[in-house]
């Protein structure tokens, strides 16, 4: 069987992993994986520079979502796999240029906790008021989808949805809290307002539930109850994202995968599929387009025009990281924590910024200290066009301002300092976008041997992306035996 995989992201990457895997097994299998780019790994890239970690793209996964570690394992990377420092797991929120901690006890946008959310200083005495008559909410059925910002604002007001929902979409999918589709972002505060009215009720019913669920595992292993391990999370590679990429890449037959090679149509033959890639057109079998939803729409309008409009209709925001390198004698106390995020209402141009040094140890060098600094976002885009020194200049500026109390009232000249574009990079989950999914599943369905996958489907993280570009590769496999 000859199959095409179209992206070398780490969708793309993780399907050829699969194929090769049964190739190496005996499977009649051939496949060539496409990738446009002089360099496989999409979003995910890293270097080293004098012995700091820097991410270009992710710099790490959840660690609930096993699909990236279990991989990771498989190559021989277990022992790579880092932890993130939870122990000192705090991220702020800029308040008026005021770092303010996120209250402890905080799930999915949820105070569970009494005394951290009413000593707070993020919210208003009027929003913890709130807070509290939110216990009281009947359960109760929708039958629409409804943005984030609007299930989040009936539920505890629009003081919430500014200072976090908008700042945790925007810092950290780079979207809008007003766009992004609650049943597809939240389902589980969806789920728990079906049940249980308040989300609040439902956050502590689920959380006693997990409780009682670890006890019960604890006592069957003849372990202490209560006493299970917090798991940390996120959990990144202890030489950057670049190993995963190097380890796949490694496993891969080199004479299948095609670099520089944008692929710039398909079509549907009798017995499969032709692709077409420069000045070659050849024939496969089964095709997997691991491509950002536009780019698979661009291929498929002409085979099937509304699958291609379907496609298409998905939102993408592009991003900007910078990373700047300090020598922390050129700093003052830097806050604990592993960075803060910046509400939209605050006027700034940074989204979000990670300190790394704190996030992961031991990928620093003892002395040093690494900001990766968050930018662009759906609304951000202008930003792209902007030359690396005026986004490095108004990063600096900005740190200096919001971490004015903190450190040095101007930020020297950092000792190193990178920039790095994704062009619509992050796929927007915007209001519908679950039947969205469901319509373009049908119409891939009725094309045999095409399958699809990527951050624009079901999960924009690494370990989706990994599952789904598995689950493909083996679906098709199963599917020609
Ligand atoms: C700045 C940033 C930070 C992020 N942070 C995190 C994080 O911390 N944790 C996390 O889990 N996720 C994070 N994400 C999300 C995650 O990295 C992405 O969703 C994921 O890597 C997407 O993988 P992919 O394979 O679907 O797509 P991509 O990485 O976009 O790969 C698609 C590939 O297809 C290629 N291509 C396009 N058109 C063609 C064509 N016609 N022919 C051949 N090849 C083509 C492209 O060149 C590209 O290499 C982040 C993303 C960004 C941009």
């Amino acid at each position: 069987m000859r199959m095409a995989i179209i992206g070398g992201g780490i969708a793309g990457l993780a399907a050829a992993y699969e194929l090769e895997q049964a190739r190496k097994a005996g499977a009649a299998v051939e496949y060539t994986l496409f990738e446009a780019q002089e360099r496989l790994g999409g979003c995910l890239a890293s270097e080293i520079v004098d012995g700091a970690v820097l991410e270009f793209g992710p710099d790490s996964f959840l660690t609930e979502k096993p699909a990236a570690a279990e991989l990771c394992r498989e190559l021989g990377l277990g022992a790579e796999l880092t932890p993130s420092n939870d122990s000192h797991r705090k991220t702020y929120i800029v308040v008026r240029n005021r770092l303010v901690p996120l209250p402890d006890g905080l799930m999915f946008l949820v105070p569970t906790k009494l005394i951290p959310t009413a000593l707070t200083r993020l919210f208003s005495l009027r929003t913890k008021f709130r807070m509290g008559l939110e216990l009281l909410l009947p359960p109760c059925g929708r039958d629409q989808d409804e943005s984030v910002a609007a299930l989040v604002e009936r539920h505890f007001g629009r003081e919430v949805v500014e200072r976090l929902a908008d700042p945790l979409l925007s810092g950290i999918f780079g979207g809008d809290s007003t766009l992004a589709s609650a049943r597809a972002v939240l389902p589980r505060l969806v789920e728990m307002e079906n049940e249980y009215g308040s989300l609040t009720r439902g956050m502590l019913a689920a959380h006693r539930k997990m409780r009682a669920s670890a006890n019960a595992t604890a006592r069957k292993n003849g372990k202490p109850t209560g006493a299970s391990m917090p798991r940390s999370a996120f959990t990144a590679l202890r030489g950057g994202m670049q190993q995963l990429v190097d380890a796949l890449t490694a496993r891969l037959d080199q004479a299948s995968v095609r670099l520089s090679t944008p692929v710039s149509g398909i079509e549907r033959t009798d017995g499969g599929w032709r692709v077409e890639a420069g000045d070659a057109t050849k024939h496969y079998d089964t095709v997997i387009l691991a491509l950002p939803a536009w780019a698979a729409g661009a291929l498929l309008g002409r085979v099937d025009a509304v699958l291609g409009e379907e496609l298409s209709a998905i939102p993408y925001s592009s991003s900007i990281t910078v990373n700047l390198i300090y020598d922390e004698s050129q700093l003052g106390r830097l806050p604990q924590g592993f960075g803060f995020l910046v509400p939209a209402v605050e006027g700034r141009t940074m989204l979000a910024c990670t300190f790394v040094h704190r996030k992961f140890l031991g990928r620093t060098p003892h002395g040093k200290a690494v900001f990766r600094a968050f930018l662009g976002g759906t609304k951000g885009e202008g930003l792209l066009a902007k030359q690396d020194a005026e986004l490095l200049a108004t990063v600096r500026r900005e740190l200096s301002e919001i971490l004015s109390e903190a450190i040095f009232s101007q930020m020297e000249e950092p000792e190193h300092a990178q920039v790095s574009r994704w062009r619509r990079s992050m796929a927007q989950y915007s209001v519908g976008h679950q039947e969205r999914k469901q319509r373009i599943a049908e119409r891939v369905a009725a094309l045999t041997g095409l399958r699809l996958a990527g951050n624009a489907y079901d999960g924009i993280g690494i370990p989706d992306c990994i599952r789904l570009g598995r689950q493909a590769a083996k679906e098709l496999l199963v599917s020609r035996v």
